[in-house]
Protein backbone atom coordinates (compact mmCIF):
# COMPACT_ATOMS: atom_id res chain seq x y z
CA UNK A 1 0.00 0.00 0.00
CA UNK A 2 1.59 3.29 -0.90
CA UNK A 3 1.96 5.75 2.00
CA UNK A 4 0.54 8.56 3.24
CA UNK A 5 2.62 11.89 2.33
CA UNK A 6 3.21 14.29 5.11
CA UNK A 7 2.85 17.73 3.23
CA UNK A 8 5.30 19.59 4.50
CA UNK A 9 4.47 23.09 3.03
CA UNK A 10 0.53 22.84 4.34
CA UNK A 11 1.66 21.95 7.70
CA UNK A 12 3.90 24.79 7.25
CA UNK A 13 0.96 26.99 6.06
CA UNK A 14 -1.47 26.21 8.60
CA UNK A 15 1.30 27.21 11.02
CA UNK A 16 1.79 30.16 9.66
CA UNK A 17 -1.82 31.41 9.32
CA UNK A 18 -1.80 30.49 13.33
CA UNK A 19 1.27 32.30 13.72
CA UNK A 20 -0.19 35.66 11.78
CA UNK A 21 -3.13 35.68 14.44
CA UNK A 22 -0.97 35.23 17.43
CA UNK A 23 1.15 38.27 15.90
CA UNK A 24 -1.90 40.47 15.49
CA UNK A 25 -2.85 39.51 19.58
CA UNK A 26 0.75 40.53 20.25
CA UNK A 27 0.79 43.78 18.05
CA UNK A 28 -2.07 44.26 19.89
CA UNK A 29 -0.75 44.68 23.37
CA UNK A 30 2.28 46.45 22.10
CA UNK A 31 5.09 43.09 21.26
CA UNK A 32 6.45 43.46 18.10
CA UNK A 33 8.23 40.27 17.31
CA UNK A 34 11.79 41.31 15.01
CA UNK A 35 14.15 39.22 13.68
CA UNK A 36 18.10 40.11 12.58
CA UNK A 37 19.68 38.04 9.95
CA UNK A 38 23.56 38.87 9.11
CA UNK A 39 24.61 37.84 6.06
CA UNK A 40 28.92 37.39 5.61
CA UNK A 41 29.67 37.59 1.81
CA UNK A 42 27.90 36.86 -1.59
CA UNK A 43 27.36 32.82 -1.30
CA UNK A 44 24.88 32.87 -3.73
CA UNK A 45 22.75 29.33 -1.66
CA UNK A 46 22.79 31.95 1.57
CA UNK A 47 21.49 35.27 -0.23
CA UNK A 48 18.36 33.09 -1.66
CA UNK A 49 18.26 31.67 1.78
CA UNK A 50 18.34 35.20 3.60
CA UNK A 51 15.88 36.53 1.08
CA UNK A 52 13.31 33.77 1.61
CA UNK A 53 13.60 34.39 5.29
CA UNK A 54 12.84 38.25 4.80
CA UNK A 55 10.22 37.32 2.60
CA UNK A 56 8.66 34.58 4.90
CA UNK A 57 8.58 37.37 8.09
CA UNK A 58 7.34 40.23 5.77
CA UNK A 59 4.02 37.66 4.93
CA UNK A 60 3.60 37.10 8.71
CA UNK A 61 3.99 41.18 10.10
CA UNK A 62 7.44 39.96 11.98
CA UNK A 63 9.76 42.80 11.98
CA UNK A 64 12.88 42.16 9.84
CA UNK A 65 16.40 43.06 9.30
CA UNK A 66 18.84 42.12 6.93
CA UNK A 67 22.65 42.79 7.72
CA UNK A 68 25.28 42.50 4.80
CA UNK A 69 28.92 42.71 5.76
CA UNK A 70 31.36 42.20 3.02
CA UNK A 71 33.48 38.75 2.54
CA UNK A 72 36.65 40.11 3.76
CA UNK A 73 35.16 41.98 7.26
CA UNK A 74 37.14 40.78 10.50
CA UNK A 75 35.61 38.72 13.08
CA UNK A 76 35.68 41.87 14.92
CA UNK A 77 33.69 43.43 12.71
CA UNK A 78 30.69 40.40 12.60
CA UNK A 79 31.34 40.37 17.09
CA UNK A 80 30.80 44.53 17.20
CA UNK A 81 27.51 43.70 15.30
CA UNK A 82 26.46 40.93 16.69
CA UNK A 83 26.67 42.98 20.29
CA UNK A 84 25.08 45.61 19.08
CA UNK A 85 21.94 43.59 17.99
CA UNK A 86 22.37 41.78 21.44
CA UNK A 87 21.19 44.97 23.06
CA UNK A 88 18.54 45.93 20.53
CA UNK A 89 15.34 45.48 21.64
CA UNK A 90 13.48 45.46 18.37
CA UNK A 91 15.67 42.73 17.50
CA UNK A 92 14.21 39.54 19.43
CA UNK A 93 15.96 36.58 17.56
CA UNK A 94 19.91 36.60 16.09
CA UNK A 95 20.33 34.28 13.09
CA UNK A 96 23.86 34.17 11.38
CA UNK A 97 23.76 32.97 7.88
CA UNK A 98 26.09 29.98 8.07
CA UNK A 99 28.63 28.94 6.30
CA UNK A 100 30.88 31.84 7.19
CA UNK A 101 34.28 32.82 5.71
CA UNK A 102 36.84 30.66 6.04
CA UNK A 103 38.86 33.64 8.24
CA UNK A 104 36.20 34.08 10.29
CA UNK A 105 35.74 31.44 13.31
CA UNK A 106 32.27 29.54 13.27
CA UNK A 107 32.15 28.49 16.81
CA UNK A 108 33.17 32.03 18.58
CA UNK A 109 30.44 33.74 16.70
CA UNK A 110 27.78 31.21 17.52
CA UNK A 111 28.78 31.56 21.16
CA UNK A 112 28.68 35.63 20.95
CA UNK A 113 24.88 35.90 20.19
CA UNK A 114 22.81 35.95 23.38
CA UNK A 115 21.62 32.69 24.22
CA UNK A 116 18.12 35.09 24.72
CA UNK A 117 18.10 35.53 20.90
CA UNK A 118 19.11 32.32 19.62
CA UNK A 119 16.63 31.38 17.83
CA UNK A 120 18.70 28.96 15.40
CA UNK A 121 19.24 26.71 18.50
CA UNK A 122 23.04 26.27 17.81
CA UNK A 123 24.64 27.85 21.13
CA UNK A 124 26.00 25.99 23.37
CA UNK A 125 23.20 26.92 26.37
CA UNK A 126 20.84 25.95 24.49
CA UNK A 127 21.72 22.92 23.39
CA UNK A 128 22.74 22.14 26.76
CA UNK A 129 19.45 22.92 27.69
CA UNK A 130 18.36 20.61 25.40
CA UNK A 131 20.83 18.06 26.17
CA UNK A 132 18.87 18.08 29.73
CA UNK A 133 15.33 18.44 28.85
CA UNK A 134 14.77 21.93 29.81
CA UNK A 135 13.24 24.76 28.04
CA UNK A 136 15.29 26.14 24.73
CA UNK A 137 15.21 27.15 21.89
CA UNK A 138 15.44 24.15 19.24
CA UNK A 139 17.10 24.15 15.72
CA UNK A 140 14.61 24.80 13.28
CA UNK A 141 14.93 21.76 11.02
CA UNK A 142 14.73 18.76 13.68
CA UNK A 143 11.84 20.61 15.77
CA UNK A 144 10.01 21.31 12.65
CA UNK A 145 10.16 16.97 11.83
CA UNK A 146 8.32 16.91 15.28
CA UNK A 147 5.79 19.23 14.59
CA UNK A 148 5.19 17.46 10.99
CA UNK A 149 4.88 14.39 13.14
CA UNK A 150 2.34 16.24 15.65
CA UNK A 151 0.07 17.69 13.02
CA UNK A 152 0.18 13.99 11.35
CA UNK A 153 -1.20 12.79 14.82
CA UNK A 154 1.74 10.04 14.57
CA UNK A 155 2.56 8.56 18.29
CA UNK A 156 6.21 8.68 19.55
CA UNK A 157 6.31 7.00 22.81
CA UNK A 158 7.64 3.97 22.84
CA UNK A 159 8.57 3.86 19.19
CA UNK A 160 11.65 3.06 17.83
CA UNK A 161 13.26 6.17 16.17
CA UNK A 162 16.74 5.43 13.82
CA UNK A 163 17.92 8.81 12.74
CA UNK A 164 20.57 8.44 10.39
CA UNK A 165 23.40 11.42 10.50
CA UNK A 166 25.05 13.15 13.69
CA UNK A 167 25.48 16.66 12.79
CA UNK A 168 24.76 19.08 15.65
CA UNK A 169 22.49 20.64 13.18
CA UNK A 170 19.94 17.93 12.39
CA UNK A 171 21.05 14.85 13.60
CA UNK A 172 21.99 15.22 17.28
CA UNK A 173 19.78 17.48 18.28
CA UNK A 174 17.08 15.49 16.52
CA UNK A 175 17.65 12.85 18.84
CA UNK A 176 17.24 14.68 21.98
CA UNK A 177 13.90 15.94 20.53
CA UNK A 178 12.74 12.50 19.99
CA UNK A 179 14.10 10.96 22.93
CA UNK A 180 12.23 14.08 25.02
CA UNK A 181 9.13 12.37 23.39
CA UNK A 182 9.60 9.17 24.43
CA UNK A 183 11.05 7.43 21.54
CA UNK A 184 13.88 4.82 21.85
CA UNK A 185 16.62 6.45 19.78
CA UNK A 186 19.22 5.20 17.93
CA UNK A 187 21.76 7.32 16.09
CA UNK A 188 23.71 6.21 12.55
CA UNK A 189 26.56 7.33 10.72
CA UNK A 190 29.01 6.68 8.42
CA UNK A 191 30.86 4.05 10.64
CA UNK A 192 27.64 2.18 11.58
CA UNK A 193 27.94 -1.80 11.49
CA UNK A 194 24.80 -2.99 9.10
CA UNK A 195 23.20 0.26 8.71
CA UNK A 196 20.52 -1.84 6.76
CA UNK A 197 19.31 -3.97 9.44
CA UNK A 198 19.52 -1.19 11.68
CA UNK A 199 17.22 1.20 9.90
CA UNK A 200 14.94 -1.77 9.25
CA UNK A 201 14.28 -1.88 12.86
CA UNK A 202 12.66 1.97 12.56
CA UNK A 203 8.81 2.47 13.43
CA UNK A 204 10.23 6.39 12.79
CA UNK A 205 13.39 6.75 10.29
CA UNK A 206 14.65 9.76 9.64
CA UNK A 207 17.22 10.32 7.26
CA UNK A 208 20.04 13.68 7.25
CA UNK A 209 22.94 12.37 5.38
CA UNK A 210 23.03 14.17 2.22
CA UNK A 211 23.41 11.78 -0.47
CA UNK A 212 21.10 11.25 -2.90
CA UNK A 213 18.53 8.24 -2.82
CA UNK A 214 20.61 6.64 -0.11
CA UNK A 215 17.81 4.96 1.99
CA UNK A 216 17.10 2.24 0.17
CA UNK A 217 12.93 0.06 0.17
CA UNK A 218 15.31 -2.91 1.23
CA UNK A 219 16.21 -0.33 4.39
CA UNK A 220 12.64 0.07 5.50
CA UNK A 221 10.21 -1.84 7.89
CA UNK A 222 6.79 -2.25 6.11
CA UNK A 223 4.36 0.73 7.25
CA UNK A 224 7.41 2.98 8.75
CA UNK A 225 7.84 6.64 9.48
CA UNK A 226 9.85 7.78 7.10
CA UNK A 227 11.35 11.56 7.06
CA UNK A 228 13.42 13.09 4.60
CA UNK A 229 15.38 15.81 6.11
CA UNK A 230 17.61 15.69 2.95
CA UNK A 231 18.56 18.12 -0.12
CA UNK A 232 20.36 17.28 -3.34
CA UNK A 233 20.81 18.81 -6.43
CA UNK A 234 21.05 16.18 -9.11
CA UNK A 235 23.48 16.90 -12.20
CA UNK A 236 20.32 17.44 -14.12
CA UNK A 237 19.14 19.98 -11.54
CA UNK A 238 16.42 17.62 -10.07
CA UNK A 239 16.08 18.19 -6.44
CA UNK A 240 15.86 14.71 -4.51
CA UNK A 241 16.15 13.96 -0.59
CA UNK A 242 17.88 11.07 0.76
CA UNK A 243 15.48 8.17 0.38
CA UNK A 244 14.57 6.54 -2.79
CA UNK A 245 11.22 8.37 -2.87
CA UNK A 246 9.29 6.35 -5.58
CA UNK A 247 10.22 2.71 -3.77
CA UNK A 248 10.20 3.70 -0.39
CA UNK A 249 6.51 5.15 -0.92
CA UNK A 250 5.53 1.35 -1.65
CA UNK A 251 6.59 -0.01 1.62
CA UNK A 252 6.38 2.99 4.17
CA UNK A 253 3.28 4.11 5.90
CA UNK A 254 4.41 7.63 5.78
CA UNK A 255 6.80 9.75 3.58
CA UNK A 256 8.13 13.31 3.27
CA UNK A 257 8.39 14.54 0.19
CA UNK A 258 11.57 16.52 -1.26
CA UNK A 259 10.99 19.06 -2.59
CA UNK A 260 8.22 20.12 -0.40
CA UNK A 261 8.40 18.21 2.76
CA UNK A 262 10.68 19.19 5.89
CA UNK A 263 12.54 21.74 3.93
CA UNK A 264 9.27 24.58 4.04
CA UNK A 265 9.15 24.01 8.10
CA UNK A 266 12.36 24.99 8.98
CA UNK A 267 11.97 28.73 7.95
CA UNK A 268 8.48 28.26 9.95
CA UNK A 269 10.02 26.90 12.65
CA UNK A 270 12.62 30.11 12.61
CA UNK A 271 9.84 32.20 12.77
CA UNK A 272 8.04 30.35 15.43
CA UNK A 273 11.20 30.49 17.72
CA UNK A 274 11.61 34.23 16.93
CA UNK A 275 7.95 34.86 18.25
CA UNK A 276 8.21 32.37 21.50
CA UNK A 277 11.43 35.04 22.00
CA UNK A 278 9.75 38.06 21.88
CA UNK A 279 6.83 36.50 24.06
CA UNK A 280 9.36 35.64 26.56
CA UNK A 281 10.95 39.01 26.23
CA UNK A 282 8.20 40.55 27.14
CA UNK A 283 7.61 38.22 30.06
CA UNK A 284 4.59 36.37 28.52
CA UNK A 285 6.16 33.31 29.07
CA UNK A 286 8.54 32.07 31.63
CA UNK A 287 10.26 30.06 29.28
CA UNK A 288 10.91 28.63 25.91
CA UNK A 289 8.54 25.06 25.54
CA UNK A 290 9.66 22.08 23.46
P1 LIG B 1 26.37 16.73 7.45
O1 LIG B 1 26.83 17.67 8.51
O2 LIG B 1 27.19 16.53 6.22
O3 LIG B 1 26.18 15.30 8.15
C1 LIG B 1 25.89 14.17 7.40
C2 LIG B 1 25.78 12.97 8.32
O4 LIG B 1 25.49 11.83 7.51
C3 LIG B 1 27.11 12.68 9.06
O5 LIG B 1 26.84 12.40 10.42
C4 LIG B 1 27.66 11.45 8.35
O6 LIG B 1 28.34 10.55 9.16
C5 LIG B 1 26.37 10.79 7.86
N1 LIG B 1 26.70 9.95 6.70
C6 LIG B 1 27.35 10.30 5.58
N2 LIG B 1 27.50 9.23 4.77
C7 LIG B 1 26.93 8.20 5.41
C8 LIG B 1 26.78 6.81 5.11
N3 LIG B 1 27.24 6.29 3.96
N4 LIG B 1 26.15 6.04 5.99
C9 LIG B 1 25.67 6.54 7.16
N5 LIG B 1 25.80 7.83 7.50
C10 LIG B 1 26.41 8.65 6.64
O7 LIG B 1 24.92 17.08 6.95
P2 LIG B 1 23.69 17.89 7.65
O8 LIG B 1 24.04 19.31 7.75
O9 LIG B 1 23.20 17.15 8.85
O10 LIG B 1 22.60 17.73 6.49
C11 LIG B 1 22.12 16.47 6.06
C12 LIG B 1 21.20 16.67 4.87
O11 LIG B 1 20.10 17.44 5.30
C13 LIG B 1 21.81 17.45 3.71
O12 LIG B 1 21.28 16.95 2.49
C14 LIG B 1 21.35 18.86 3.94
O13 LIG B 1 21.26 19.61 2.74
C15 LIG B 1 19.98 18.60 4.49
N6 LIG B 1 19.46 19.69 5.35
C16 LIG B 1 18.20 20.08 5.10
C17 LIG B 1 17.63 21.06 5.88
C18 LIG B 1 16.22 21.46 5.61
O14 LIG B 1 15.83 22.57 5.90
N7 LIG B 1 15.39 20.56 5.09
C19 LIG B 1 18.36 21.66 6.90
C20 LIG B 1 19.65 21.21 7.17
C21 LIG B 1 20.19 20.20 6.37
P3 LIG B 1 29.77 10.89 9.86
O15 LIG B 1 29.44 11.81 11.00
O16 LIG B 1 30.29 9.57 10.28
O17 LIG B 1 30.59 11.56 8.79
Amino acid sequence: MAAKIIDGKAISAKMKEEMKREIAELRGIGIFPGLAVVLVGENPASVVYVRNKGKACHELGVHSEEHRLLANSSEEDLLRLIERLNKDDKINGILVQLPLPRHIDERKILEAISPDKDVDGFHPYNIGKLMIGEPAFAPCTPYGVIKMLEHSNIDITGKNAVIVGRSNIVGKPMAMLLLQKNATVTICHSKTNDLPAVCRGADILIAAIGKPRFVTADMVKDGAVVIDVGINRLPDGKLVGDVDYDAVAQKAGYITPVPGGVGPMTITMLLYNTIQSARRAAGKVKAVEV
